[in-house]
């Protein structure tokens, strides 16, 4: 892990930062609003320059950073330090670095990287969202004691890939991939939303916390292959008998509101888990998202926290309509980049950067 004083002392060496993420997931949208907010830009390639960015050229990295993998990244901290580097960590960049990687990764991160131990065991993620007060599905200690329909998921975002519904224990033997930690929930029937705050601090004004504030930036639900497009073909169990079996595997996402009752339920819990983590490990700094369920008892039921920028933000490059109530055309990058500017002006970059 390393440490606040490393971080320090890499910062002390720094003159302009220039904002650096890895060429994927959200990157469009960091890139653009560190390009707002008046940053510099490297987008860290894996192989070779992406040419994708040159359809965008408001989102193109100023310049390019090419590492032959994610393992060789590992060890080309120092020449990013070189280039005063804030790396901004997205889901790909943490889950294809590795957590361990990523903890001892000797560059200012934004954010606060121990999360990443709270974040990537599922068994310490529910002992804090449970904690913090905030419903889950229920937890099923055995396979053997399924008695009714689960959802199983491996730890690590996998982008829904490899998760499974199983309905018996004959079910989870057959899906079940026992060379991976796993986790059985039970599965939660109603609607999916993914909720994206961004917990500052250093801000004092807005939806106040014990220290800093809560912002609300939006909701986006996921399109999930091919669960998703199953309807289409009839009932689970007749496409069983098929052959065909349903998987969460991410290719989308989808701009929605919430039921406007619902917001302050959603901003409470929000609240109760930034004040846990806090508690915890000296909070959860920057973008995160409450992956829920809506029951038709208008309940969410929390299924996982992402602590850091997701991918459904992207939906909101110039805008989301809660965020255009904080600010017009303020996207989750481009509340990163602001966060990191107002630090730097006011000599707290330690207390965001990690
Ligand atoms: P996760 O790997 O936790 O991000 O879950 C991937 C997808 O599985 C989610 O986007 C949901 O569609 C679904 N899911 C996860 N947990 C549950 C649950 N307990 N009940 C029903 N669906 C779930």
């Amino acid at each position: 892990m390393v440490t606040a004083d490393r971080i320090a002392e890499i910062l002390e060496g720094y003159d302009e930062l220039v904002i650096a993420t890895v060429c994927s997931h959200s990157s469009l949208q960091i890139f653009h609003g560190a390009r707002v907010e008046g940053f510099r830009t490297l987008g860290i390639a894996v192989g070779e320059r992406p040419k994708f960015y040159d359809a965008f050229p408001a989102a193109r990295p100023d310049s390019f950073f090419v590492v032959d993998s994610y393992e060789d990244l590992t060890h080309r901290a120092d020449e990013l330090a070189g280039m005063n580097a804030v790396a901004v960590p997205h889901g790909s960049f943490v889950e294809y670095m590795g957590a361990n990687a990523f903890l001892g990764f000797e560059l200012p991160i934004f954010g606060n990287r121990r999360v990443i131990e709270w974040e990537a065991d599922r068994e310490k993620q529910r002992v804090w969202l449970s904690a913090a007060g905030v419903e889950m599905p229920a937890k099923i200690e055995r396979p053997e004691a399924i008695d009714r329909p689960v959802f199983v998921k491996y730890h690590g975002a996998k982008g829904g890939r490899g998760s499974f519904i199983a309905k018996n224990y004959e079910d989870f033997l057959q899906f079940v991939d026992g060379s991976q930690p796993y986790t059985i929930q039970e599965y939660v029937i109603g609607t999916r939303y993914y909720i994206h705050f961004f917990y500052s601090p250093i801000a004092e004004e807005g939806y106040t916390l014990s220290r800093g504030t809560l912002e609300l930036l939006g909701f986006d639900r996921r399109d999930e292959t091919n669960i998703d497009e199953m309807y289409k073909l009839g009932a689970q169990e007749s496409l069983k008998k098929l052959g065909i079996y349903p998987t969460f595997v991410v290719t989308g996402n989808v701009p929605m509101v919430l039921r406007e009752s619902l917001l302050p339920k959603a901003l409470e819990m929000g609240e109760r888990v930034v004040e846990k983590s806090l508690e915890l490990f000296g909070g959860m700094i920057g973008p995160f998202c409450l992956e829920t369920i809506v029951t038709d008892q208008l309940q969410f039921k929390v299924f996982e926290v992402s602590s850091r920028i997701v991918a459904g933000t992207n939906l909101y490059i110039s805008g989301s309509p809660y965020s255009d109530l904080l600010e017009p055309g303020m996207s989750t990058g481009r509340r990163i980049a602001r966060e990191i500017r107002l630090a730097s002006k006011r000599g707290r970059l330690l207390d965001i950067l990690t």
